[in-house]
């Protein structure tokens, strides 16, 4: 298995994996695939600067790659979008969900977020323990030129190239990229190793799905959206977390707790060695919100003021 180390991995004959150590909030992974002449980059970084950094060590290290001919967008997360600009004259492609979903958290949001931090009392304090190492002044977030919904083929040269859609789940629109040649697929964040994953929109059973069709696809190789690369077994600690956490949040629903003081219950057993646990506030909001049927979008300010105290 590759080294978890920064930069960019050799992980098949046409498939490379930029790798962002630890993985926790913001470090994400990237993907790129490349026969010479055509390629796709799969993701950008959280800021201009790690994603100027990736792209020279991209240039460097991959013969032809200097220009790069598609960008495919994982999901709409800031740090999977944010240095969308400096893939000059690329093709972007994302779900149609994703790309109406970047609308949602401008930059400036966060820029603004870090300034007041300060002000902010424990809710700051964990946000600039977060995001302090990131540098959201002066993007342009710079958007898809292409959408698509279910699936989408592409090739590099003579390889195929299949966009999934499985979301929504993680976020509205979530994809993963399967290379059949190279027996890899990047998960963007429908995979979390090492860290407890996020599901800020569900249903849960959209992720259960979603491991199941990586876990039935013919790959032996999977780059997570944050973490170290992973085979099936990752795979399959993602599907055991989400059945493990939604049978546990459902006994406390149904017992007419509410959802903060049931994320605050939980016995993590196993999973509470895994990094940012307290994500557990937004899994099990995500979850009652699912049970209750209802569909006002969950409050990021207030379950960062969750996740603060229990952190
Ligand atoms: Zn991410």
């Amino acid at each position: 298995m590759v080294d978890y180390k920064k930069g960019l991995h050799k992980i098949g004959d046409c498939t490379y994996a930029y790798l962002q150590p630890d993985g926790s909030w913001g470090w994400s992974n990237a993907g790129f695939v490349s026969d010479g002449s055509n390629s796709i980059l799969v993701d950008t970084l959280f800021d201009l600067k790690l994603t100027r950094e990736m792209l020279d060590e991209i240039s460097q290290k991959v013969k032809g790659a200097e220009k790069i001919d598609t960008l495919v967008i994982t999901h709409a997360n800031g740090d999977h979008v944010y240095g969308n600009e400096l893939v000059k004259g690329a093709e972007i492609i994302a779900s149609k969900a994703c790309a109406e979903e970047m609308t949602e958290t401008p930059p400036q949001m966060l820029a603004e977020m870090m300034k007041a931090a300060p002000t902010l009392g424990d809710i700051g304090r964990y946000f600039t323990h977060c995001f302090s190492e990131f540098n959201f002044d002066g993007i342009t977030l710079t958007f898809p030129t292409n959408t698509f919904e279910g699936r989408m083929d592409l090739t590099v040269g003579s390889k195929e190239v299949n966009l999934i859609e499985v979301g929504p789940c993680h976020t509205k629109g979530d994809v993963i990229v399967f290379v059949p040649y190279d027996r890899t697929v990047f998960a963007g964040d429908m995979l979390f190793i090492g860290g407890t994953p996020i599901m800020w929109i569900g249903p849960v059973k959209n992720w259960i799905q979603a491991c199941d069709l990586m876990l039935d696809m013919e790959a032996d190789i999977f780059v997570p959206g944050h973490g170290p690369i992973t085979d099936k077994k990752g795979v399959d600690s993602i599907k055991a977390y989400w059945h493990y956490i939604e049978a546990e949040a459902r006994k406390r629903y149904d017992d007419g707790m509410n959802a903060e003081d049931a994320a605050f219950d939980i016995d993590l057993g196993p999973y509470g060695s895994w990094g940012e646990k307290e994500r557990i506030v937004i899994n099990v909001a995500a979850l009652f919100k699912e049970f209750k049927g209802d569909d006002i979008p969950l409050n990021a300010v207030e379950l960062f003021g969750l996740m603060a105290r229990m952190a």
